[in-house]
């Protein structure tokens, strides 16, 4: 089990899949040979987020962060029994919430969700389905969703047009009365608060954890392989608006790749998290 400490605050990777990813799948240009050509020139990417065969490796996961009173639930992976156009994903019928309760995190004791954003991949256990209804997965939480993203799906197709994210997934948590539209700079507790990271998706966050000196960040999909911190010019072919992907990495990235700040990829391979430095036109992350 991934687990980290900073300060009083413990954060709990609990994932859902590990896979070998074709880099096709997320960048629409880039072959597997260019994976390899940019693991040449970043050797730190091998073994963990790039494979000899240039494949990526991705991890699907919610990340807790539990500072002894609130529970916050960061990004909540496929879910299980959605309809999904992806074959890998539809239907699942994962031990997700069993591994949560085993690793200390019965759904009732979670106090917050957070989506860093409204993608198929981070709010599917938002619900779960009982008697043939969507239902909130956590009863005791309060969902914190960004106002703009927020709007923003609630007027668009998801990602891949037949799926119902908003609908199954979304919806359902504002019906219950649990939803919480906050802004994008929205601040949890006195550890946590969010940064706003858009470009991936219009309101995007990533959030911060600051505790008795010291801090992480859980990035979300604005970088979604440790290749976009060797390259803050690579964005992802699920990206809503590229460029502003791109700006939004320079942005933030000098301030993050100080050598001390934990760097936490939501979908970076194990071990996921690691500290960033310059290196070169980017950074590197050393693990
Ligand atoms: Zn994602």
């Amino acid at each position: 089990m991934l687990s980290w400490t900073i300060g009083d605050v413990t954060i709990t990777s609990i994932p859902e899949s590990v896979t070998p990813t074709s880099p096709r799948f997320m960048y629409a240009d880039l072959t597997k040979e260019g994976v390899l050509a940019r693991a040449e020139a970043a050797p730190w990417l091998r073994p963990h987020f790039v494979t000899d065969d240039g494949y990526l490796l991705q991890t699907i996961q919610c990340l807790i962060i539990d500072n002894g009173t609130d529970r916050i639930a960061v990004d909540t992976c496929i879910g299980n029994d959605k309809e999904r156009h992806n074959e890998l994903w539809a239907n699942l019928d994962g031990p997700f919430l069993d591994d949560m309760a085993a690793s200390g995190y019965p759904v009732e004791s979670i106090t917050h969700v957070v989506c860093t954003h409204l993608h198929v991949d981070h709010v599917g256990w938002n619900t779960r389905l009982l008697d043939g209804e969507w239902v909130p997965t956590f009863p005791n939480a309060r969902y914190l969703f960004e106002a703009a993203e927020f709007e923003h799906w609630k007027n668009e197709p998801s990602l891949f047009e037949d799926d119902d994210v908003f609908g199954d997934s979304v919806a359902p948590i504002n019906a219950a009365g649990l939803a919480d539209m906050v802004t994008s700079d929205h601040r949890v507790n006195d550890q946590v608060h969010f940064q706003p990271t858009p470009g991936h998706t219009p309101g995007h966050i990533s959030v911060v954890i600051e505790s008795a000196g010291q801090k992480a960040i859980i990035t979300g999909d604005m970088a979604h392989n440790p290749m976009q911190i060797a390259d803050p010019e690579l964005s992802s072919m699920f990206d809503t608006d590229q460029d502003a992907a791109r700006v939004t990495r320079k942005r933030v990235f000098p301030g993050w790749a100080d050598g001390e700040t934990l760097v936490i990829g939501t979908h970076f391979g194990p071990p996921t998290a690691g500290t960033m430095r310059p290196d070169g036109n980017g950074y590197r992350l050393e693990v």
